[in-house]
């Protein structure tokens, strides 16, 4: 892996001044083959990355979602309210499905990566702490409750509390389960289906929006 990172640092990064914008592509291939779907960082990220900050390509969320989904898994992109957000999270974990976070890269207000979002993947959550695998650097961080929500914020490039789940599930057909996106007329399927119990999407529940994974309009 730290050979083909290596690739692909050179390949598109040919001043070394930082390294590229590839977290949201490192995480997705690590948690498509936690299923089995073996893809490389040049499988992926022509499909998910869009310019980004100071003109380099960086991940987007929905991309990230229609790329899981195009692969077979059942992916949605949500949003939830800031005062249930991490109960959304532990609603994922204790489900059993892969989560990919994008939060603020750093609140250092030193670092010129301060207004940047960043992908990682959620290893383990508890009440108060939370591990998350960052393949960008190849380490767990260990984060307290507060310490991550206050990174799960938003910033110039992240909407705040936005994750990426994504299971094996079977997909389930039926109107119920399967809608047109009224902007792009892609399906939006309402899986995992767990997430998508209507006891989430009340104003006391974990849930604020989901995204369109053909393009990224936000429904409630
Ligand atoms: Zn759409």
């Amino acid at each position: 892996m730290s050979n083909l990172i290596d690739k692909f640092v050179h390949a598109t990064n040919p001043l070394h001044a930082r390294p590229p914008r590839a977290c949201g592509g490192l995480t997705l291939i690590k948690v498509l083959s936690r299923y089995g779907i073996e893809r490389s960082i040049h499988d992926v990220w022509p499909h998910i990355s869009r310019p980004g900050l100071r003109g380099q390509r960086c991940a987007r969320s929905f991309l990230i979602g229609k790329y899981a989904a195009d692969s077979g898994l059942s992916a949605a992109v949500i949003q939830c309210h800031r005062a249930t957000a991490w109960a959304g999270l532990m609603t994922c974990a204790s489900n059993g499905l892969q989560v990919i976070i994008n939060h603020r890269a750093t609140n250092d207000g030193t670092s010129d990566a301060v207004r940047e979002g960043h992908f990682t993947v959620l290893n383990a959550i508890s009440h108060d702490s939370i591990e998350l695998d960052d393949p960008t650097v190849g380490k767990i961080r260990r984060l307290s409750r507060q310490s991550f929500m206050d990174l799960w914020q938003p910033n110039y490039e992240t909407a705040g509390f936005v994750f990426i789940a994504m299971s094996a599930e079977a997909r389930v057909d039926g109107s119920q389960n399967i809608a047109s996106c009224p902007r792009c007329g892609s399906e939006i399927r309402f899986q995992p289906r767990v997430l998508f119990d209507p006891l989430h999407w009340h104003p006391g529940g974990c849930f604020k929006r989901f995204f369109c994974l053909g393009c990224d309009a936000a429904f409630c």
